[in-house]
């Protein structure tokens, strides 16, 4: 937590703010527009999840079952289950190696040979806080008519051509999930230029209230409204967002100094100064061909031996059970990416003394 969260969730009490609407909530979407804005004004409207929040751009798309949705395979299911809840067909878009998110040419690939079916949304993810290739999405995505909506979970304070990520798509999802840069407990946004689609998202969030005195409905709605006293949480970890990103950024310089001498670690980069990475997870990529024989399950295994948690990479979709059969286009990058990719462990408070435990049980396993 960064200080004033208790602050904002003791009004909210104090003045009996107890409900899936109130000041902090106002509030909290206002912080996220400031932040996000740069030239055009970006509207929020805060939600119960980043799940919550996808679900409701499909939705506002119409996407429903007969349509198709293009979604990068190297990611979390948050990203696709909302596919799935509208009963939409997923085509799985393989990773390119610079900044291991959506192939432009692989995407490119699927349109062409998706050009005959009704193609209602592109959906790039920002995984790990690094900006995918949003130019070239997006003039693919326009070539096809193809609207995209922007996975920005993992990406808030990230920026490509020193433009917030989750301004590029027509709408974008933010998460405040317990494990994301900044976090409400639980919590999302969806974000987006247009503010009809925020009026529009806020009123199907809040079961879809007709303006009456009484309850009317001609729509079917949801209960996705993020509540006041989580978004008190929310307005006094946007104060912090800032020294978040500074303090994921210096963990990721920090590996990469212990890295500098070892053969086959690489970490995910950025490719040049058009993006700008939170860093919110340190990710780097183990080449046992180059290490001498020391894989990813290696290096894991011999940190949790040390009670040091680690993580592999994102399962691809493509590789998943529940999608098995489902459509992917591409060369398998992210297969690769899955098989030698581990996440270390990132925390903005991660001390000097864990910062030495960690190097310590890395230097047990790359001796040399
Ligand atoms: C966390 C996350 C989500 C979902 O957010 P929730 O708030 O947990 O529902 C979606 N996509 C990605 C890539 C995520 O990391």
């Amino acid at each position: 937590m960064g200080g004033d969260e208790k602050k904002y969730v003791n009004e909210a009490f104090d003045t009996n703010w107890v409900a899936p609407l109130g000041p902090n909530v106002n509030g909290f979407e206002a912080d996220i527009s400031t932040f996000l804005t740069n030239q055009d004004e970006i509207y929020a409207a805060a939600l119960t999840s980043g799940t919550a929040a996808l679900h409701l751009a499909l939705k506002m798309f119409g996407i429903g079952s007969g349509d198709v949705v293009m979604v990068q395979s190297f990611t979390f299911c948050g990203t696709t289950n909302p596919v799935s809840y509208q009963g939409a067909e997923l085509v799985f878009i393989d990773s390119e190696t610079d900044t291991w998110n959506m192939c432009p040419n692989a995407l490119q690939e699927a349109l062409e040979a998706y050009k005959h079916k009704s193609v209602k949304a592109i959906m790039p993810v920002h995984l790990y806080g690094m900006p995918a290739k949003m130019d070239e999405i997006k003039q693919i995505a326009d070539e096809y008519n193809a609207p995209v909506v922007e996975d920005a979970a993992e990406a808030l304070g990230s920026q490509y051509k020193n433009q917030c990520c989750g301004t590029f798509g027509e709408m974008a999802a933010l998460s405040f999930n317990g494990n994301k840069i900044i976090t409400t407990s639980g919590g999302g946004a969806l974000v987006s230029k247009n503010k009809y689609y925020i009026d529009q998202a806020r009123f199907l969030a809040t079961q879809a209230r007709d303006n009456a005195p009484h309850y009317q409905h001609s729509q079917i709605g949801y209960n996705y409204r993020m509540s006041n006293i989580v978004a008190g949480i929310g307005r006094g970890q946007m104060e912090a967002l800032d020294v978040r990103v500074a303090q994921r950024r210096a963990n990721n310089q920090r590996y990469r100094e212990f890295f500098a001498g070892v053969d086959g670690v690489t970490f995910q980069t950025e490719p040049n100064a058009d993006y700008f990475s939170n860093y919110w997870l340190t990710a780097i990529l183990i080449e046992p061909s180059l290490t001498g024989g020391v894989s990813r399950e290696d290096v894991r295994l011999a940190l949790d031996a040390e009670n040091i948690e680690s993580r592999p990479l994102w399962k691809p979709m493509h590789m998943q059970p529940v999608y098995e059969g489902t459509k992917f286009f591409g060369s398998g990058v992210c297969e690769i990416l899955f098989e030698q990719g581990l996440c270390l462990p990132s925390g903005s408070n991660l001390t000097e003394e864990e910062f030495e435990r960690i190097f310590s049980a890395l230097s047990m396993i790359f001796k040399n």
